[in-house]
């Protein structure tokens, strides 16, 4: 019958108890065949013997206390008293040994112990001393003197001192420290055993020490070459010079957790290893990362660049060497570098995939598919998802490719919506990027087939307050979110600010937008140089307006970016509660476009003049859409600075002076002063000011109102929020 040699380190025969688990573990062993149980000092025992060489009394009182209470606990009767007693000897002998030898005690404590124990258990044992057959330096001497050892007895169990040896003159020495694995290689690779069992108290060779790396994981199985690489680069679960004998010899070790017998262990062998990367080492600065044949060193030097920059790390030195990248650190901050770079190459975290399905090739449909790219690795890393564009459509034509797209290049006609609906997987999402009016009733199928809705299309909100409460019915039911924060000043957090007081029962006093791009962009050009005329005709021509400008002029676009603030307040809004004060007359509005233009540069004189009119007070002309709460039992309405003086109401819905919303809305030209912050707005620019119960100094966000990449880049946001 075989033998397996099974070596058991310092902490799995710590004490008594300890000592019980690798008896029962040897016992088991034995019914594969016949053992040798090689084993360390107990732990701490190495250290300390080398202080009493220093001539520490105290340490040996301790290691003698801790001995025996091992003895106590394992053993009764005349039995305790004969292990005490050896014990007492082994103590006396390391008192006259040579200062040298003392350290050799450890090991012959242990395993007298151990085998003591065995027979104590009708389990027989031979001890054999390891100072004889081990002879450092001499492999087939060192062979041939544990074959005939072994040999001499047929005992079941072979019970022999790690670390401890003779030299060629046969004095005695040691394999250095940590040498009992070392030890239970040289016995297996002499009896050609069937397996080297390493014991220690972690489960097996793990992808970094997992003292320093919590997340660190076990290697199930790694070659020679690679478990000899760990070693030598600092995994202290494995002494390197182990390797050697068990390879040539070509017997697999195993490495495993005394604490935890049946659990996750590593087998070394001759077999080549499954990954590209097998782990991480380190020692006194350096961090090796451990490679193979199948690693891309390249891109892997990159990775560690890019890793220890975002950490705040700036590495000494990276160089590849062999099949390993060594990273040279300062040694204060190894153990953050190594965290990081074990993070990177072997903490996958299972990312999160989300399949997108963009409605709208348009400029801003196109920036998004182009910073959902460009943003992957990043977004993975913060947020722990990975975005994939999956679907692409306009009005005619669709493609879907769950491997992702990135153009309609290869699309076929047909409905976008009703691709989605059949190929899409539950919890998607949908982005409608569309100028569309009518995709929005579309999105109660699409909820209910467990798809999220971004969208930056704010034609989808200027519906009615029934059809929008729909809207957003069908997303809770369903479960799905459902979010539109680029309708209203593109990226600028204004729904989010409204949603913040409304979740949180604040009340909403007012809210000032100035929200129209278009308007912003004339109101705020307007003044010495050209007509009034001549920049809504270059608004237009920079595509800036609907192909009607009127639509803007008139307060249509506006009107839909209020009904969303309104609502998104918690006020249910209608079209009819807004007064509308176009910044044209009316007589302007049924006209053919030329006609229009014409008439509007008649107008030249009195907008000049409301522009001086402003001037002269400090102010200036700003298109604002407003809400405002009715103070209780107000039915004058006040004119102050920067709120309306004047609020009409549509005849089509005629009400009282309270209205029944407790709020009233108008949108229309107000003169603000300086101290407003919408007094230094440019270009298309926005700004809202929100006052609520919370926040009576207003809120006021302002900032860029449009733009493609700020679309996306909100749409973005939306979509992993
Ligand atoms: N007891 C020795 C040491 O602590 C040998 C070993 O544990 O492997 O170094
Ligand atoms: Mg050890």
């Amino acid at each position: 019958m075989g033998f397996s040699v099974l070596k058991f380190g310092g902490s799995s025969v710590a004490d008594a108890t300890n000592m019980s688990r690798v008896l029962d573990i040897v016992g088991d062993a034995l019914d594969g065949g016949r053992v040798v149980l090689v084993s360390s000092a107990i732990s701490g025992c190495t250290d300390g013997l080398l202080a009493c060489a220093d001539g520490d009394r105290e340490r040996e009182a301790e290691l003698m206390d801790r001995h025996l209470a091992i003895v106590r606990r394992l053993f009764t009767g005349a039995e305790q008293a004969e292990a005490a007693a050896e014990v007492m000897r082994l103590f006396a002998a390391m008192e006259a040994a040579p200062a040298e030898e003392k350290v050799t005690f450890g090991e012959l404590l242990s395993t007298r112990i151990l085998a003591r124990k065995l027979e104590c258990e009708r389990i027989r044992a031979h001890w054999v001393d390891s100072r004889e057959l081990v002879v450092k330096d001499d492999l087939p001497e060192t062979y041939r003197r544990i074959r005939a050892a072994v040999a001499a007895t047929d005992a079941p169990v072979v019970v022999a001192p790690g670390f401890i040896c003779c030299d060629s003159s046969g004095r005695t020495c040691t394999l250095g420290r940590g040498g009992s694995d070392y030890s239970a290689a040289l016995y297996a690779a002499a009896l050609a055993a069937d397996s080297l069992q390493i014991w220690t108290d972690v489960p097996g060779i793990m992808t970094a020490n997992p003292k320093q790396v919590p997340a660190a994981r076990t290697i199930p199985g790694m070659s020679y070459r690679a478990a000899l690489e760990m070693a030598e680069h600092g995994a202290k679960v494995l002494y390197a010079p182990t390797v050697a004998p068990a390879m040539e010899a070509g017997i697999d070790i195993e490495i495993r957790n005394t604490f935890a017998p049946a659990g996750r262990f590593t087998r070394i062998c001759a077999q080549a290893d499954a990954s590209p990367w097998i782990g991480v080492a380190s020692q006194g600065g350096e961090i090796c990362l451990v490679g193979t044949e199948e690693a891309d060193f390249a891109d892997a030097t990159d990775t560690v660049r890019e890793t220890l920059r975002t950490a705040g790390i700036a590495p000494l030195d990276v160089r590849v060497d062999g099949l390993n990248l060594l990273v040279r650190v300062r040694e204060a901050i190894e153990l953050p570098a190594l965290q990081a770079l074990h993070r990177a190459f072997f903490e996958t975290r299972p990312l999160r995939e989300v399949n997108l399905f963009i409605a709208g090739f348009g400029a801003v449909g196109k920036a998004l598919v182009k910073m959902v790219g460009r943003t992957a690795a990043t977004v993975a890393e913060r947020t722990g998802k990975t975005l994939r564009v999956a679907g692409l459509g306009d009005s005619r034509r669709w493609r879907i490719d769950l491997g992702g797209v990135d153009s309609l290049d290869g699309a076929v006609a047909g409905d976008f919506v009703d691709a989605v609906l059949d190929l899409a997987p539950k919890g998607s999402v949908f982005v409608d990027c569309t100028d569309s009016e009518t995709l929005y009733k579309r999105y109660p199928d699409l909820f209910r087939a467990g798809l999220h809705i971004v969208s930056s299309n704010r034609r989808s909100f200027a519906v009615p307050y029934v059809e929008y409460a729909a809207l957003q019915a069908a997303a809770r039911e369903n479960g799905c979110f459902f979010r539109y924060e680029t309708t209203v000043g593109a990226a600028l957090p204004m729904l989010e600010s409204l949603a913040i007081g409304a979740n949180s029962c604040d009340e909403i006093l007012s809210i000032e937008a100035v929200v129209s791009c278009t308007l912003n962009q004339i109101l705020s050009a307007y003044g010495e140089g050209p007509t009034f005329a001549s920049l809504v005709k270059a608004a237009q021509e920079a595509g800036l307006t609907e192909p009607d400008p009127r639509l803007d002029l008139g307060g249509r676009d506006a009107l839909r970016k209020l009904l969303i603030l309104a609502r998104e307040a918690g006020v249910q809004l209608e079209e009819q509660d807004v007064a509308i004060e176009p910044i044209i007359p009316a007589s302007l509005f049924g006209v053919p476009l030329d006609a229009f233009y014409q008439g509007l540069e008649e107008l030249e004189p009195v907008f000049a003049q409301a522009q001086r009119d402003a001037l002269a007070t400090g102010r200036r002309r700003r298109f604002v859409a407003f809400l405002e709460k009715i103070p209780a039992g107000e039915t004058v309405i006040s004119t102050k600075a920067g709120a309306p003086s004047v609020i009409s109401t549509k005849a089509d819905r005629p009400r009282g002076e309270i209205s029944p919303l407790g709020y009233r809305a108008g949108i229309r030209v107000v003169e603000v002063p300086e101290t407003h912050p919408a007094y230094y707005l440019r270009g298309t620019e926005n700004a809202i000011l929100i006052r609520s119960a919370f926040h009576p100094t207003p809120i006021v966000i302002q900032g860029p109102g449009e733009g493609a990449r700020q679309a996306a880049a909100s749409l973005l946001n939306d979509i992993l929020r």
